[in-house]
Parts: C-alpha cells; structure tokens; sequence
C-alpha cells in the first residue's frame, strides 16, 4: 500500500487533534485555567505532513540545546537576533526554523 501522501500522526498530540493548554484573559477572563484546544502542531487534524513533522523536530531539537547551554527563550532569541515570539514558535515548529538555501525572490 502507498502511505507516502497520508499524512503522519502528529507526535505532540498523539493523533487526537487536542491537547492541553493553558487559557488565559480569553473572553474577558483574567482566571487562566486548563482546557482542552486544538493541538497547535497539527491544528486540529490529528495528522501531519513530512514537512511540518521535520520543522517541529527540528525546533525540538533547537529546545533541547538550548536547555543544555541553560539559556532562557528570551535570551536565545536575543542572541538569534530576533523575538521571543518568533523564538517560540520556531520551537514548536509553528516556524520551519531549518536552514533554507537561499532564495532569490525573497531576498531583501
Ligand atoms: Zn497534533
């Protein structure tokens, strides 16, 4: 059987599409509480592309040496030269943080 266009099952939520998260100040709400939302890597599917897969592992992978040079997010993302948001992201792999060869039509 071909499996090469299905998609994986995402590793941060196990394949349910859900996972915990904290919600904050949302609705006019200052409480933050524990809820169940859309898992952030999948966005709700369940499954994932190669691609996406990798950016996540990728960003896991930039997590994980950051916490062994002991550097908080804020100041990895200072050292990067950009910002914590964006740092963040990069390690959830909502950014594909991966080296990309040069593309001309994006250059600035
Ligand atoms: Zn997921």
């Amino acid at each position: 059987m071909e499996k090469e266009e299905r998609p994986m099952k995402c590793p941060s939520c196990d394949g349910r599409g859900k996972s915990e998260g904290i919600a904050c100040g949302e609705l006019g709400e200052l409480r933050c509480r524990v809820m169940s939302i859309p898992c952030q890597l999948c966005r709700g599917t369940g499954g994932i592309d190669n691609e996406r897969l990798q950016a996540w592992e990728y960003g896991r992978k930039m997590r994980a040496d950051r916490l062994k040079e002991n550097r908080t997010l804020s100041e990895e993302a200072t050292k990067r030269g950009i910002d914590i948001v964006t740092m963040s992201k990069m390690e959830r792999g909502e950014i594909d943080a991966r080296p990309q060869p040069p593309r001309e039509d994006t250059c600035r």
